[in-house]
């Protein structure tokens, strides 16, 4: 291993652009240790947090610190150019402590020194927290790893020695087969930290999704009036009566709002009446520990000796893809981004783990840049699905589809509900299977999931993502000559023109247009900047002296993006090939962008044709990601519901807890909690009916 030295920053703020160094402590591989109070450029007071919050005595900062220059040269001079090790130093440590050489007149590129982050290296190794890891903070890996807390937790000395104890523990964790040697192909130092193991990429990703089917052989589920004290060990008035609705419901095709008291026993309530009828039954939930929750309950009828076959259903976007990663970890070996190539380092160890569902990794990825260029690019597009893919038989999307067919339970998400059975996406393979049943969990939240998934949205961070993917320096899909190879001579010419032309004009409009935009909403906009700003798109923009240039701009954006819609048709005209199958949603995404910005020119009057008068339009700044999005937000989703989703299935049992919600006319709407069930036939309103 390198001999590096652990850094350790103590500062008077957690926000890297505003922190000011108060205390820095290092420590070599030798044991050797160093530690410096810096002053301020305004004298700290005693009851500055930072005293309370590190432990450091005023007196004693008072008595030693030292002007920042001094320190910093010192530092320097003990580092003498060996690497640092530091935990969470690469977004805080080495900021801070860049700005402060800054500030002091140092002249000294910290980014030319190699550094490694224990952070970013736990996240690598343990891309799904082991059990006994509360979580990725030095205190939680100090404790996973030595079983006791940190003593003096944020004093800079205290905190450099955990960081080594820390790197110890990680280095001796056994990664799969083949990870380090990728890792170090990718150019990430982490993989040479262990030792090189055979193996190959495509056999790491070969490895099987774990993808749990819920399939148990045995007697058929009796009536809920029936069960035994196996599964019923007593029998709650509320609960009956639901078992009697959702039965009734289901058997007579009618659409019936549930409204249940906490303590009702809801997931039986449901589950039951759904398996004694044995059929195809759609069971949604908000949240992942409700689905969670459904599933334990469903195994735990399995387990009892009854018949039981579900299936989790996950969106395909959220599932791994193995061979889109294959296809990412073979460019990202020329990437220069280095927070791309972690990410694939990280992606590459959650497939191997049979880990897919994107969306259940730590936060910590999602805030990273890297990880959210390649989000997208690793999910599941089922056009690209076919027999001779080399991960077939293996990969978590193949899996899930094979489960669903045999399940009479699905068990899914609104989210995924409301994107597939409402949503503007048509995915190959995911029928909407009208005719089954659908029970609703927490159907108080219908009304934002389905707004979320109807709102279109244009963001800037994602059509970056997307221009990227088409071509970025030599690389992308239009420059790839598996991919090329396929076309005739007329569309190699087109890839070559969309490469060397248009695509070089929409980098230019979108540039022009996000620098003038986001001036715009950072003047313009209502919210706290740290967290964001909001516009809503008004007839009162075109009054403003910004305008002109922003019509300009939008006018340059959306011409571009209608050049390349149609130049990316051509290319994707031979369905069957790997271009056409990679390009087709990358079109659709395009005409959803160019959908949004014709809408918002129509409600402006800039456009000929009735504005949907049903959308709120929007604009927002995010600071984190640094970039603007325009969201076209319906109203009332009400219409939506009543038309493309209760339609879909035979019976719908929406049913939630609270007991305010508005009452919809013209359903069964019925209290399990001894009140008197009210309301009408089966084919009333959308629920909810309420305007926003
Ligand atoms: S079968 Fe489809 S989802 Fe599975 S690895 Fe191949 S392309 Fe990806």
């Amino acid at each position: 291993m390198k001999a590096y030295v652990a850094l350790d920053i103590e500062a008077t703020s957690p926000n890297p652009e505003e922190a000011e160094i108060v205390e820095i402590a290092v420590q070599d591989d030798g044991g050797e240790a160093r530690r410096w109070y810096l002053s301020t450029r305004d004298p700290l007071r005693p009851e500055h947090p930072v005293f309370r919050l590190t432990g450091i005595p005023f007196a004693e900062y008072e008595r030693e610190k030292l002007p920042p220059q001094r320190a910093l040269q010192e530092l320097l001079d003990f580092l003498d150019g060996r690497p640092l090790l530091g935990h969470n130093l690469l977004r805080y440590d080495l900021p801070v402590l860049q700005k402060a050489l800054n500030l002091a007149g140092i002249e000294f590129p910290l980014r030319s020194m190699q550094a490694l982050d224990t952070l970013r290296l736990a996240h690598m190794v343990f891309p799904v927290p082991p059990e006994g890891l509360s979580g990725y903070r030095l205190g939680d890996m100090h404790f996973y790893f030595t079983g006791k807390p940190i003593q003096d937790a944020h004093r800079a000395h205290a905190d450099v020695e955990a960081t080594w104890k820390i790197l110890a523990g990680l280095v001796l964790e056994k990664l799969p087969d083949g990870l380090a040697r990728a890792w170090r192909e990718l150019g990430l130092s982490e993989g040479e930290l262990f030792p090189e193991t055979q193996g190959q990429v495509k056999e790491l990703l070969a490895t099987p999704a774990l993808v749990e089917p819920v399939s148990y052989e045995g007697k058929r589920f009796p009536h809920p009036s029936a069960l035994g004290a196996d599964l019923l060990p007593s029998r709650r008035p509320a609960q009956e009566k639901m078992f009697g609705e959702v039965e009734r419901a289901l058997k007579e095709g009618r659409r019936t709002l549930l409204e249940a008291p906490t303590g009702t026993g809801k997931t039986k309530g449901y589950l039951y009446p759904v398996l004694h009828l044995g059929e195809r039954t759609w069971v949604v939930t908000h949240t992942k520990v409700l689905q969670a929750q459904a599933l334990e309950e469903l195994k735990y009828v399995g387990k009892k000796g009854y018949e039981v076959k579900a299936a989790l259903v996950k969106s395909p976007k959220d599932t791994l893809c193995p061979e889109a990663l294959f296809e990412l970890f073979l460019d990202a070996r020329q990437e220069e981004d280095e927070e791309v190539r972690v990410a694939t380092g990280m992606l590459l160890h959650y497939a191997a783990l049979g880990h897919h569902d994107l969306e259940a990794l730590p936060a910590y990825w999602h805030f990273s840049r890297g990880f959210r260029e390649v989000r997208n690019r690793v999910g599941t597009n089922p056009r690209r699905c076919r027999v001779d893919c080399p991960f077939l038989h293996n990969c978590a999307y193949q899996r899930i589809l094979d489960h669903r067919k045999e399940a009479q339970v699905l068990v899914a998400n609104q989210a995924y509900l409301m994107t597939h059975f409402l949503g503007q996406e048509e995915v190959p393979g995911e029928d909407p299977e009208s005719g089954t049943h659908l029970v609703l969990d927490e159907a108080h939240h219908l009304e934002d999931t389905a707004t979320e998934a109807l709102t279109l949205v244009l963001d800037h961070e994602e059509l970056e993502h997307v221009i990227n993917r088409l071509a970025r320096a030599d690389r992308g899909l239009l420059k790839d000559g598996r991919r090329l190879e396929e076309l005739s001579l007329e569309e190699k010419n087109k890839a070559k023109e969309v490469v060397e032309n248009l695509l070089p004009r929409l980098r230019e409009a979108l540039a022009n247009y996000t620098t003038y935009f986001i001036n715009f909403l950072k003047r313009r906009g209502s919210g706290d900047p740290r967290y964001g700003l909001t516009l809503e798109l008004t007839d009162s923009w075109k009054r403003l002296e910004e305008w002109p240039r922003i019509d300009r701009g939008e006018r340059a954006l959306l011409s571009v993006l209608a050049e390349l819609k149609e130049a990316l048709k051509v290319l994707s005209q031979a369905e069957r090939t790997l271009m056409a199958r990679d390009l087709v949603p990358i079109r659709e995404y395009l005409q959803r962008a160019l959908d949004l910005l014709f809408e918002r020119r129509k409600a402006l009057g800039l456009l000929k044709g009735e504005p949907n008068s049903n959308l709120l339009h929007l604009s927002e700044w995010d600071p984190t990601t640094g970039s603007w999005r325009h969201l076209a937000q319906p109203i009332d989703v009400s219409q939506d519901l009543q038309t493309r989703l209760w339609p879909r299935f035979r019976s719908a049992v929406p049913q939630y807890t609270s007991k305010r919600g508005t009452t919809p006319l013209g359903w069964t709407c019925a209290h399990v909690d001894g009140q008197v069930p009210i309301g009408g036939g089966p084919h009333g309103t959308a629920y909810p009916t309420h305007q926003r």
